[in-house]
């Protein structure tokens, strides 16, 4: 059979930028299969990258990074640019943050491989996924799980506080996601309603792990005051020095107000007014919020920290005890493709198995994942295996949104709207 274009292309394309490397020994034998078979969707795009002039382009201009086709934006923060992107492999929607190197001065850098680490270290539903990381000279690509159902600051902003209902529904996913975070060693240290996200199907996600932080122990001290004046905690304004878990805390107190009242409890046109606030710690909750998310929120906004409610507390409070809190996690291990190819294929789980079969159907075979490991995220088969695999899981209900037992009744609707004309920007700077 005549060889076709790809055919003959696939010849050429060992060398270049985008090829996944194979063995050479392996080289003429895979030259041999390619001219007796169709190619694999995976050597069809990175022929495609090499040769085919529009791919080409597209790659030049920006329109693709690395095996992602980018589309508009739909986000922008201090630091970034959010685009939406497509998997040319898997078709799945992916969201694309990406950030400017020329523009980050070394703080920012240690915080941006901060925000890689501590993404990557963690896998949980209702924490935003971090499947792959592509740089260039210039850039820094963050290729994340999609969110397709918008940030709960504009969801607030444009209709209105949350019922009863919806906020036990969120807050108990926030809740989930920050202990798993907690119970990692990592502090997020920017919540805000902003960074909370969610799904297409309406599932929580907490974002942005720009400020995050690894510590050695619950009781860490840290010195970097991060995050939004109107979501921080009096000791960041007060004291030289803080413990994480505690200001996370408070920012989930600020979160359900904003929830519950589309208000902010401190809120001012200035940070130094905001800061007076945050210090008096007077704020005013419309009685109409029911008694026992009443008890929660002032068990929250405590000026100790000490004093403040744990996320063990909360998670048996009165106001979320209808709430079925269970989210299944998984070890981040499994994230690593290369767990397909060492581990006994009986040890494999059904999710592994068939992300496994996914990835063979695209022409990703063993020889790429071995040729890839240690990558971690820096590696287009990571990528691809861990798309797959969160589709499997998705496929498998490990997403779905909690449930509320018994009669969850609506406090009555009111007329307050939320606080809109304050921007509220995450800052950074050394305490002294
Ligand atoms: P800042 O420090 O100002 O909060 P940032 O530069 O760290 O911003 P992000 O907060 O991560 O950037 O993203 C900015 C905005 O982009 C978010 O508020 C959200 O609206 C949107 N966005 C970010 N990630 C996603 C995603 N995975 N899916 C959909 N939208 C997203
Ligand atoms: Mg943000």
């Amino acid at each position: 059979m005549p060889a076709n274009n790809n055919q003959v292309s696939l010849r050429l394309q060992h060398h270049s930028l985008w090829s996944l490397t194979d063995s050479s020994e392996c080289e003429q034998e895979r030259e041999d299969n390619v001219t007796t078979r169709c190619p694999t969707p995976l050597e069809k795009l990175t022929t495609d990258m090499c040769q085919d002039e529009k791919t080409i382009k597209e790659l030049t201009m920006g329109r693709r990074v690395g095996f992602y086709k980018v589309r508009g934006q739909i986000g922008c923060g201090n630091f970034s640019k959010v685009k939406l992107a497509f998997h040319a492999l898997t078709k799945d929607k992916v969201a694309i943050k990406i950030l400017d190197k020329t523009r980050l001065d070394l703080q920012s850098q240690r915080m941006l491989s901060r925000e890689i680490s501590n993404m990557e270290s963690l896998s949980h539903a209702n924490v935003l996924r971090l499947y792959e990381v592509i740089e260039t000279p210039c850039r820094l690509y963050l290729i994340l799980e999609y969110a397709g159902g918008g940030d709960l600051h504009t969801k607030i902003c444009t209709e209105g506080k949350l019922s009863d209902h919806d906020s036990k529904i969120t807050f108990a996913q926030i809740l989930s996601g920050i202990k798993y975070m907690h119970d990692n060693s990592i502090i997020h240290r920017d919540l805000k309603a902003e960074n909370i996200l969610y799904s297409c199907n309406a599932c929580v996600k907490v974002a942005d792990f720009g400020f995050s932080k690894r510590v050695r122990n619950r009781n860490e001290v840290l010195d970097t005051f991060c995050g939004s004046p109107p979501y921080a905690a009096p000791e960041l304004f007060r004291d030289e020095s803080y413990i994480g878990p505690p200001v996370d805390v408070w920012a989930m107190g600020v979160l359900l107000f904003f929830m519950v009242t589309g208000t902010l409890p401190f809120r001012a046109d200035t940070v130094a007014k905001i800061r007076r606030c945050v210090l008096d710690g007077t704020y005013i909750l419309p009685t109409w919020v029911s008694a026992p998310c009443q008890r929660l929120i002032r068990g929250i906004l405590k000026p100790d920290p000490s004093e403040r409610c744990a996320l063990d507390q909360m998670l048996g409070c009165e106001w979320l005890l209808p709430v079925d809190i269970t989210h299944p996690t998984q070890p981040t291990n499994k994230l690593d493709p290369l767990r397909l190819v060492l581990a006994d294929p009986g040890d494999l789980s059904r999710d592994e198995q068939e992300a496994r079969a996914a990835l063979e159907e695209l022409g990703i075979t063993d020889e790429h994942i071995l040729n890839n490991q240690g990558k971690k995220s820096r590696s287009p088969v990571t990528g691809v295996y861990r798309i797959l695999m969160h589709r499997v899981q998705k496929s498998r209900g490990v997403e779905c949104v909690p449930s509320i037992s018994g009669v969850v009744k609506d406090p009555k609707r009111d007329s307050l709207r939320a606080y809109r004309s304050l921007r509220h920007t995450s800052k950074l700077c050394i305490l002294s």
